[in-house]
């Protein structure tokens, strides 16, 4: 268990997350946003969130303030000309989420969409650049945080690289957790942000760049403030952010990320992550719970269940419980199928999963549910 001195609930959700005490302490400073010791910390946050995917100099890390998608609006909106077009593959809300933007930006943009349990298929993407010569960028969700499934990063990379697009990727629930590795996946933007896989707290998303694509959007934002170009401009000049930058945000995420450092890295937070989802997924299917998903789709990060068919099974009341009890579970998102999710991410521990097990199976002879399986397909 973590020995949180706030007694907070445990998070098992997308995001945010249960942060680790030495992450949250890190906050309780004030610093001087033009001062030698933030100009520092934001390099050293550049510099390590590089480092997470491999990048060299090829590529750069713009950081902006706001939630996850402040970042994916402001890449979509910096790396894709006002003659550009945008290619999105759906299969779920965040996918979703890219085309409204597109909309608002008023950039051309074509859908392909599979549904929300099945994974995009980059032959699929293949035929459809074939016959849209005019596409010049694909965007992916790497995990689709709305059901929890894993698309195929690299077989959509090698599509869009062999046929001279230019690929942006939406990681907000993987980076840090699910390796990309930026010498051998050709990628324009890979966007996340500070309190997903990295453990931070909310306020700042973040994409890795390719230098020599951002080199040419001078002038192409929509936007004021998501303009990720003169973002960078800025960084690159002075060390500074462009507006007030979320001080005690950054200095939450540059403790996060040394202790994912001391953690062992990616792979090992990503193993702590697979532990944590085996142990769930195993647990709530012994209990009867129907996972959503086939399981060779499921990334390691958030699952999704059906609703139990039982009349006394309650979402409501079984979040309440669980909530008395000290653990926050999740709404379901999927538009087809009534489904609650549970999160395997944040400051997560195989004891903490064990707990939550046993506070699912007391909350169900609470509610007198006696069988878990969901309504027939
Ligand atoms: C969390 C998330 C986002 C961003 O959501 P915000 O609420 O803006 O932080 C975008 N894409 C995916 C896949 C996500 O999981």
């Amino acid at each position: 268990m973590t020995t949180d001195a706030w007694d907070d609930p445990l998070l098992l959700t997308p995001g945010p997350l249960t942060t680790s005490d030495t992450t949250k302490a890190a906050m309780l400073h004030d610093w001087g946003s033009r001062d030698t010791r933030f100009i520092e910390m934001t390099a050293r946050v550049r510099r390590r969130l590089l480092e997470l995917v491999s990048a060299t100099d090829d590529h750069v890390c713009v950081p902006i303030q706001g939630s996850g998608t402040f970042a994916i609006e402001a890449t979509l909106g910096t790396l894709i000309p006002d003659d550009g077009k945008l290619l999105v593959l759906v299969n779920g809300a965040y996918g979703r989420r890219m085309a409204k933007i597109c909309d608002y930006h008023n950039r051309p943009y074509e859908v392909i969409e599979t549904p929300e349990d099945v994974p995009c298929d980059p032959d699929t993407l293949e035929q459809a650049l074939n016959q849209d010569p005019d596409v010049t960028h694909v965007a992916v969700v790497h995990c689709e945080t709305t059901s929890g499934i894993l698309n195929p990063l690299d077989g959509v990379a090698d599509v869009v690289s062999r046929q001279g697009r230019a690929l942006i990727v939406d990681a907000m629930s993987s980076f840090g957790a699910i390796e990309i590795d930026a010498r051998k996946l050709p990628f324009d933007a890979v966007i996340a942000s500070s309190n997903k896989c990295l453990e931070g707290v909310p306020g700042i998303g973040f994409a890795v760049v390719r230098r020599s694509a951002l080199e040419r959007c001078e002038g192409n934002a929509p936007s004021l403030s998501l303009d990720l170009y003169e973002q960078w401009l800025g960084l690159e000049s002075n060390g500074q952010w462009r507006f007030t930058p979320p001080t005690q945000v950054l200095a939450a995420l540059d403790q996060a990320l040394v202790e994912l450092r001391d953690e062992g890295g990616v792979s090992a937070r990503g193993a702590r992550y697979t532990s944590n989802a085996m142990t769930l997924m195993a647990g709530m299917r012994e209990i009867g719970f129907v996972s959503a998903l086939n399981e060779e789709d499921q990334a390691p990060i958030i699952l999704t269940f059906l609703t139990p068919a039982d009349p006394k099974f309650d979402f409501n009341q079984f979040y309440d419980l669980l909530r008395e009890r000290g653990f926050l579970i999740y709404p379901g998102k999927l538009t087809e199928a009534d489904t609650f999710r549970v999160g395997c991410i944040g400051q997560v521990w195989e004891d903490d999963v064990l707990a939550v097990l046993d506070e699912m199976r007391a909350a169900l002879v609470t509610m007198g549910v006696t069988s878990c399986a969901p309504v027939p397909a």
